[in-house]
């Protein structure tokens, strides 16, 4: 990198351009991070500012609306909707806008503009809490921007209903990549007891005790979480059926595997063991455990969903362990289902790492 490129600013808007001074488009530059240039358009005149982000946020909503009859999900998913660095997620009126890298950080004020003309929300959450934020330099803090909230809100799902603690909870408060997930594992519980591990607030556990499991178990290290669950629990009708503990998974899944089969669900959805390429051989010696010891807990016909959200194990790798590990615990099965997040986590078509989110349903013998 030149002596002029390290001198600009972190998060300067530039137009990247080829050596022979051809330009291939604007984005923001950051000389200090691995990934020194994000585009934010190939058109090299456009002019970034809160009418150009508005366009996007409109695209971003245009595909929300398609897919979504309620307003909860990810309105804007980074890459995946041609925005770097920037996370929206829509709880009906009130917005979490997440700002991870020093170029989106310049743009807030345009970015706020701009979110308050497309979906003009009551009360805008901005956390700046990331430990993403660190390799840009950035300051960490989270800030009620716009309105009043004053505790968790309500997630509204059919029948369903869950609070979130947008913030004091994990990332921006619920993970919207599973909610499509949720609702089709939730049955496979019907009739059965159902593990949720790593279940943050519950929301597999708490679809599959409304969709008939006759008792859920979720467990995760996080108590906030836990309260959380629990409160949603009640809003959702199913108190009686959920019970929530505090534990480590890994622990807790030894002692309920030397029991043996118990379980017509399970569902491990741990958090990134990979939070970079020299951590992967670890993390696919975590799924194969993960997934050998959950096999071993599920009854014969019961089903086991197992997810990863390292964005550095591809789906390939991931499979290959989650086989592995059923096979060292001495069964067999299929896998019915494969599949990401929803709709509302768009994949960017030449950056595979979007679609950072696997999962498998198998059917176990
Ligand atoms: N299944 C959840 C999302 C899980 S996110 C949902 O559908 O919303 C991962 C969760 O793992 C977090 O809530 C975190 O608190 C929890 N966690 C991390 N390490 C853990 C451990 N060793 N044991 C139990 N829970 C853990």
């Amino acid at each position: 990198m030149s002596e002029a490129s390290r001198a600009i600013a972190p998060g300067t808007l530039v137009v990247l351009c080829r050596t022979d001074g051809k330009p291939l488009g604007v984005g923001y530059f950051n000389p200090h991070t691995l990934i020194a240039f994000r585009m934010l358009a190939r058109d090299h005149r456009c002019t970034v500012d809160a009418t150009f982000l508005e366009s996007r946020l409109r695209h971003a909503l245009r595909l929300r609306q398609a897919f979504y009859d309620a307003p909860f999900y990810r309105l804007v998913h980074a890459e995946g909707d041609d925005l770097p660095g920037l996370v929206i997620d829509r709880f009906d009126a009130v917005a979490v806008v997440q700002i991870n890298t020093a170029g989106m950080d310049r743009l807030t004020a345009d970015i706020l503009e701009a979110l308050d003309r497309v979906i003009a929300p009551h009360a805008i959450v901005v956390r700046q809490d990331s430990p993403v934020r660190a390799a840009e330099a950035l300051e960490r803090n989270v800030t009620v921007v716009k309105g009043c909230v004053d505790g968790p809100v309500l997630i509204r799902d059919g029948e369903l209903q869950f609070w979130a603690d947008l913030i004091g909870g994990q990332k921006t408060g619920w993970y919207f990549d599973q909610q499509e997930n949720r609702r089709i594992v939730a049955p496979l519980a019907r009739g059965g007891e159902m593990l949720d591990l790593f279940c943050h607030s519950g929301g597999f556990a708490i679809s599959a005790a409304h969709a008939g499991a006759t008792g859920v178990l979720g467990i995760d290290s996080s108590e906030p979480a836990l309260a959380i669950a629990r409160r949603s629990a009640e809003a959702s009708s199913v108190a009686s059926e959920c019970d929530f503990r505090r534990g480590d998974a890994f622990k807790e899944l030894e002692n309920f595997a030397a029991a043996g089969p118990r379980f017509r669900l399970v569902v491990v959805d741990p958090p990134a063991f990979a939070k970079s390429r020299k951590d992967v051989p670890k993390a696919l010696a975590g799924y194969r455990k993960l997934a050998r010891s959950a096999a071993t807990v599920v009854e014969p016909g019961g089903y086991l969903f197992i997810a990863s959200c390292s964005h550095n194990v591809d789906s390939a790798a991931f499979s290959a362990e989650v086989a592995r590990g059923i096979s060292r615990a001495g069964r067999s099965g299929r896998i019915v289902r494969q599949a990401g997040a929803g709709p509302d986590h768009p994949i960017h078509l030449h950056l595979p790492e979007t679609a950072y989110l696997k999962s498998q349903i198998v059917h176990i013998l």
